[in-house]
């Protein structure tokens, strides 16, 4: 009798719960979800992965002008800025990434900000000649670091970079590598649909995400079991204009200067929400064929691309529940 109640108390004491805090972050919404033994431990891991985002916040920022990224946007031209050992890496890998999708990603593409808003203040087209001379700053190729003082300099006059594609992936991961230090056995951090997560849920099963249907947000199209992954929409129903009743997306195609269209979302599966974020803008880019196919080259990554006729297209490995 006492073994057993010995037994069923350690059992309660066990027991994991789910403990889910929203907030705005990085100027978007977040849902922080982690597993823990109590209410304390829970809401004490939360609030240091929201710590560390707002940490990451300031470094990759380039509209708060004291961040080291906004630094190196004003030297553009004039001179290399030394960062963070962090920062540094991180666009170093933003520029294997460049070179892994032929261009389609380019973190220079923020020179573009400047004529493409995406907030409802366009009335019309900006004209060919102004977009042709504002993509001649855009090129991941002039982003000259240099490691023997970690610094990074933008070539030409007018550059700039920004983290719009790839940040709130690696604010994820950031966040969730904490946690996971901290023993907490498993959680989601969801970026407004860039999703790390790690362990299990509370009972033992893998974590469910349900991926949007960008023709109707309100519902889910698939329900997908996750665990120790990432996966990342990126979708042109958020930000958008339409001009000529064609609908252009916030990603811009580095090459051309003007904004990718054809598709209405795409959803990367990867171990790392940072290169499931930038990858799901540069299959935007690539367009379906091509993004198909560079994602189909490459291990452990999936991917799940849905047209503006509704097509809905996937890498090899990936079967689809859906509901
Ligand atoms: P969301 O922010 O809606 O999740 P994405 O992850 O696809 O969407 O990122 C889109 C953002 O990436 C744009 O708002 C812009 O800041 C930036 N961006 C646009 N085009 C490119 C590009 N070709 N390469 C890298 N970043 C881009
Ligand atoms: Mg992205």
């Amino acid at each position: 009798m006492g073994t057993l109640a010995f037994l069923l108390l350690a059992a309660v004491c066990h027991a994991q719960q789910t403990y889910t805090r929203t907030l705005k972050l990085m100027g978007s919404r977040f849902d922080i979800t982690v597993i823990a033994i109590d209410q304390e431990q829970g809401e004490h891991a939360i609030d240091s992965a929201v710590a560390e985002v707002k940490r990451i916040e300031k470094l990759i920022s380039s509209w708060d002008s004291d961040s080291q990224t906004s630094r190196i946007n004003t030297q553009a031209g004039i001179a290399p800025v030394a960062v963070d050992e962090e920062l540094y890496q991180l666009i170093n890998r933003c520029l294997s990434i460049s070179r892994l999708t032929d261009g389609a990603f380019d973190i220079s593409y923020a020179s573009m900000d400047k004529i493409w808003k995406f907030d409802g203040s366009m009335t019309r087209m900006p004209d060919s000649a102004t977009i042709k001379q504002s993509v001649a700053t855009v090129g991941y190729k002039n982003i000259i670091l240099n490691p023997a003082d970690h610094s990074v300099f933008l070539k030409l006059p007018g550059m700039k970079i920004g983290f719009g594609a790839i940040g709130k992936g690696y604010a994820a991961d950031k966040a969730k590598a904490l946690l996971a230090g901290q023993g907490i056995k498993g959680g989601i951090i969801n970026a407004s649909g860039d999703m790390a997560t790690w362990g299990r849920q509370a009972g033992g099963e893998d974590w469910k995400v349900a991926i949007t249907n960008p023709l109707d947000k309100s519902k889910a199209f698939a329900l997908l079991p996750i665990s120790d992954g990432a996966v990342v929409t990126s979708g042109n129903y958020e930000k958008f204009v339409i001009f000529g009743g064609k609908r252009y997306t916030h990603i811009i195609n580095p090459r051309t200067g003007y904004p990718s269209s054809g598709i209405l979302s795409v959803t990367v599966f990867a171990p790392k929400a940072e290169l499931a974020d930038a990858l799901a803008t540069s299959v935007f880019v690539m367009g379906k064929d091509s993004g198909i196919d560079r994602i189909n080259q490459l291990p452990k990554i999936e991917c799940i691309i849905i047209d503006e006729e509704g097509g809905i297209f996937t890498s090899n490995n990936i079967k689809i529940e859906k509901i």
